[in-house]
């Protein structure tokens, strides 16, 4: 894919924040201030001040508003979806260079909020997927049991498990499985 070191950040920090919950199979990986911090951490994200109950609330209403655009059922959908998203959302585009990142542009307003934050600048990076016409690559895993999302870097785009390791490695044991029985 032809996008930037910043583009393939932001888009992981979006499947990151998805896949943290429960509409993903999985148990609620953001249920409280000290998880919202880890999520901060692993994604360096800059800015943020003391978080609150408020933020908690606003992260966890934002996940499931991104996991509907990834599980859209058509192109149209998600744009419309993405859309409703960003018109909630200041955004303020401002060059900066910072943390020894070279100059990149950060979308979210001054002072924004934690929630604010993400919604701006992972919802520009889905809008430019859109726009690249990249769609197809918002995917739902494959495995019958795991709903969590992935972004499809694959240059034939052929991917259709979250992670070849957990996933796609179970689903070739089971299918070998299934042969040496048949
Ligand atoms: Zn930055
Ligand atoms: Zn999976």
């Amino acid at each position: 894919m032809p996008f930037g070191h910043d583009m393939v950040h932001s888009l992981a920090t979006a499947v990151d924040l998805v896949n943290t919950s429960p509409s993903t199979g999985g148990e609620d990986r953001l249920d409280s201030l000290d998880r919202l911090g880890e999520f901060v951490d692993r994604w360096q994200i800059s800015g943020v001040g003391e978080l609150g109950a408020a933020d908690l609330g606003q992260v966890r209403a934002l996940r499931e508003a991104f996991h509907k655009v990834f599980t859209a059922p058509d192109q149209a959908t998600a744009v419309i979806r993405l859309n409703t998203l960003l018109s909630e959302t200041r955004i303020t585009p401002r060059l900066t260079e910072h943390d020894g990142h070279s100059l990149h542009v950060h979308y979210f307003a001054p002072g924004a909020s934690l929630g604010e934050h993400l919604a701006a600048d992972l919802g520009v990076a889905l809008a430019h997927l859109l726009v690249e016409g990249e769609w197809e690559r918002l995917r739902t895993c494959s495995a019958p049991d795991c709903e969590r999302v992935f972004v499809d870097e694959s240059r034939n785009r052929s991917r259709v498990y979250c992670d070849s390791r957990t996933c796609g490695n179970r689903m070739h044991v089971a299918a070998y499985r299934a042969r040496r029985r048949a």
